[in-house]
């Protein structure tokens, strides 16, 4: 077994989509990125590749990179879980926390549990959760969310 944590922070602008586990949110403000700025799938491939020891998300997907222009980060992370899988690891369990004061995300958490299996990670191995920051700091002040994520690999025998 081999675990994995991860964690990702974005500012929230107007003009930009809410995309969060590759589900579009409807909000007033999107979060602002060289990708279409999904921390929660950042902070998962994160989780993911700290399990399988390979760095970390920048060494795969560069921001320097006009490939990745708003990219959908949803396909890269479809994209780590499939190196992981050829490198010989299962995903046995991945849990995720978003934090943010708005939008509430209780509604819509089946959705992105439903997207993110899409990447071949199995929908009953995926858990998120949605939590505020009771008003403090930046995403208390709504300048921007975070995300952090766990996950947990089996050696495939
Ligand atoms: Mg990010």
């Amino acid at each position: 077994m081999r675990i994995g944590i991860g964690y990702d922070s974005h500012r929230l602008v107007e003009g930009r989509k809410l995309i969060l586990g590759g589900v579009e949110i409807p909000y007033e403000k999107g979060l602002k990125g060289h990708s279409d700025g999904d921390l929660l799938c950042h902070s998962i491939i994160d989780a993911l590749l700290g399990a399988a020891g390979l760095g970390d998300i920048g060494a795969f997907f560069p921001d320097t990179d006009p490939r990745w222009k708003d990219a959908d980060s949803l396909l890269m992370l479809k994209s780590i879980v499939n190196t992981i899988s050829e490198k010989g690891y299962l995903v046995v369990w991945t849990d995720a926390i978003v934090i943010t004061e708005k939008p509430k995300l209780a509604g819509y958490i089946n959705n992105i549990k439903e997207s993110i299996s899409s990447t071949g990670i199995p929908l009953s191995s995926v858990n998120i959760k949605a939590k505020t920051n009771e008003g403090m700091g930046f995403i208390g002040k709504g300048e921007g969310m975070a995300a952090i994520a766990t996950c947990l690999l089996e050696v495939k025998t």
